[in-house]
């Protein structure tokens, strides 16, 4: 018998991982549910756990869910099922890695093997590089590379009925359960596969076309959704590509290119895994950020949503009461935070990692990067985002500000708590300091 290690592709469709397993016989599939998980915010923990509970059913009940460190659990999986090989995608996170190497001493030590195949990638990271074999810092190049290089059609969809089954030691009913009253919206965050897989198709037939026009409006609901899926690896980019490549039009390419932007971000994440972090450019001099009780009012206001600045107050709440947020907003807000009240982006990356349903570890440092100014890409630290004029041009009716801000218009919505014109020059006067060093 071999093992499949589910960690973070929890699909039976284009899963080399899994079909691997199978290839000699039967397999069974286990899940650790580790003390990491403890770090997760209630919303992410109960998703997760019906997103394991789908694939348990789609399994007809093989799936083993148990508790316990990674190395422990899928020793005791691969002892009790006599497996001598354990198969699993290869992670390129740095805790992931971590993780996969602790697993493969545990099972070396017990004269077992650990084979990785595949990754949550189109394209593994590391391997697209320059012609001199260095990596590429700059995204359009990177993107141009990477559609040169392609990638493989999807694997076939695993056999889910002759799978072994494994006991779990946990209920995944209740750990979806704690959830709910956090989540008042679990019910529109889809969690089968099946239902993925269909929503996907949805999208390439019928807001595909929008999505050149409208990606950046957030008043219209034009975008994908499937961040969340692909956090989970519920859904192969290669899946999604595949589908894309089949139609013929400027939207098809345009959001092919978002799909680039993931794996640029993970492949800068692997090359300097510091950037996890670390600033990739640090711009400005390190006693130009504000500390102290100022920077926690400023954070406290910036989380709850109360800064006057409408765009940023109704991104921050909707990330609240949903665990998601729109692309173009989060843009705003994160500058917001960095150039408007001088708040570090670390901070504002841990508050995203605690509260994104589709927290995704390189994804949101190196995006958080990016709109800081700290990264290696060409976007630069002056480059600040006005929250006013950005909310006319991608919100102009107003609606979602008004959505998330029921008192928008009252007296009881807060006047700004900055003046953005001026903290706009003290940005632009730290970086002229740290360039003139
Ligand atoms: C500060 C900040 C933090 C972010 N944190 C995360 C995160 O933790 N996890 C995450 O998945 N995305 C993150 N993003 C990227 C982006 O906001 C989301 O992927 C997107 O909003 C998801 O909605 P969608 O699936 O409808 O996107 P669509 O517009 O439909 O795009 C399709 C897919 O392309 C990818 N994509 C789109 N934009 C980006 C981008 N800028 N960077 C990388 N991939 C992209 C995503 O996988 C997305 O699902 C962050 C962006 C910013 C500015």
């Amino acid at each position: 018998m071999t093992l499949w290690w589910a960690r973070r592709d929890l699909r039976l469709a284009d899963n080399p991982a899994l079909l691997e397993a199978q290839a000699d016989g039967p397999a069974a599939a286990v899940f650790a549910w580790t003390p990491a998980l403890h770090f997760w915010s209630g919303r992410r923990r109960a998703h997760l756990a019906r997103v394991l509970w789908s694939l348990d059913q789609d399994t007809d009940g093989a799936l083993g869910v148990r508790r316990g460190p990674a190395p422990d659990v899928v020793l005791a999986a691969a002892r009790e099922t006599d497996s001598r090989i354990v198969h699993a995608a290869r992670e390129f996170s740095p805790a992931g890695v971590r993780e996969q190497e602790e697993v493969r001493a545990a099972l070396e030590a017990d004269g077992r093997e650990l084979h990785l195949i595949g990754s949550p990638y189109a394209v593994a990271p590391g391997r697209v590089t320059k012609s001199d074999g260095t990596p590429y810092k700059v995204f359009t190049p990177f993107s141009h590379a990477w559609r040169d290089h392609g990638w493989h059609s999807p694997a076939p969809t695993a056999d889910a009925s002759s799978m072994r089954a494994l006991t779990s030691d946990m209920s995944l009913d209740q750990q979806a359960a704690h959830g709910d009253a956090e989540d008042p919206l679990s019910e529109t965050h889809e969690f089968r596969e099946s239902q993925i897989l269909e929503d996907l198709r949805a999208f390439i037939e019928g807001d595909l076309a929008r999505y050149a026009a409208e990606r950046d409006r957030p008043d219209l609901d034009s975008t994908s959704h499937l961040s969340v899926p692909l956090a989970f690896g519920q859904l192969h980019p290669r899946t999604i590509l595949a589908a894309t490549g089949a139609v013929r039009s400027d939207a098809a390419r345009v959001f092919e290119s978002e799909v680039a932007w993931r794996e640029f971000h993970a492949d800068v994440l692997h090359h300097h895994p510091s950037a996890q972090r670390e600033s990739l450019t640090p711009v400005l001099p390190d006693d130009a950020w504000v500390t102290g009780r100022d920077a926690n009012d400023a954070f406290r206001a910036w989380r709850l949503g109360e800064t006057g600045f409408p765009l940023v107050d109704a991104g921050m709440r909707q990330l609240a009461a949903t665990g998601t947020m729109h692309n173009r907003v989060r843009m705003v807000v994160a500058s917001f935070l960095v150039k408007d009240l001088h708040v570090p982006w670390q901070r504002g990356a841990d508050h995203f990692r605690r509260a994104l349903l589709d927290y995704d570890h390189a994804q949101n440092q190196l995006n958080w990067q990016w709109v800081a100014g700290t990264g290696r890409d060409a976007s630069p630290f002056f480059r600040i985002f006005n929250p006013e004029t950005q909310a006319e041009k991608f919100d102009p009716d107003r609606r979602y500000r008004r959505r998330w801000i029921p008192e928008l218009d009252t007296p009881g919505y807060p006047m700004p708590m900055v003046d953005h014109k001026a903290e706009r020059e003290v940005s632009l006067a730290a970086l002229k300091q740290r360039k003139s060093v």
